[in-house]
């Protein structure tokens, strides 16, 4: 069975009406960090019955059924993305607000090492980077 968006919704017994499928298509579709306003443009696209309100209602549920994770970069805006994607860190980019990806073995030995040393087993973490980029040469 295809692990997508709709499929975990409707495991969980979300009740899927069209309009939040449509905005659960486009959070699949979408591999960056859309904030409501940029998914409220992609899904009223598709659908232009959509109204912002939807998509706040519906990106909270599915936020407060572990489907997606919320990020907030520093700018205020909650962005969102598919909960169930490879784990990643981000980097942010404070002049152009771009979010970079990045996974870094080392920095995950570390964080498991400063956790059993604390006494602890570690279930997950987060870690935001912010930056501007170095100036060339
Ligand atoms: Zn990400």
């Amino acid at each position: 069975m295809p692990d997508t968006i709709i499929s975990r919704c409707e495991a969980k017994g979300l009740r899927m009406t069209d309009q939040r499928r449509v905005i659960a298509r486009v959070l699949q579709d979408s591999d960056d960090h859309p904030d409501v306003e940029e998914l409220y443009t992609r899904a009223s696209a598709v659908d232009p019955r959509i109204s912002l309100a939807t998509v706040y209602r519906t990106v909270k549920l599915f936020e407060e059924s572990g489907i997606l994770e919320k990020h907030e970069f520093g700018d205020g805006r909650a962005r969102y993305e598919d909960a169930e994607r490879d784990h990643h860190d981000h980097l942010i980019d404070l002049n152009s607000g771009a979010v970079i990806e990045f996974c870094d073995p080392e920095i995950e030995a570390l964080q498991e090492k400063i956790a059993e040393k604390l006494g602890y087993r570690l279930k997950g973490h987060r870690l935001e980077l912010y930056g501007v980029p170095l100036k060339k040469r």
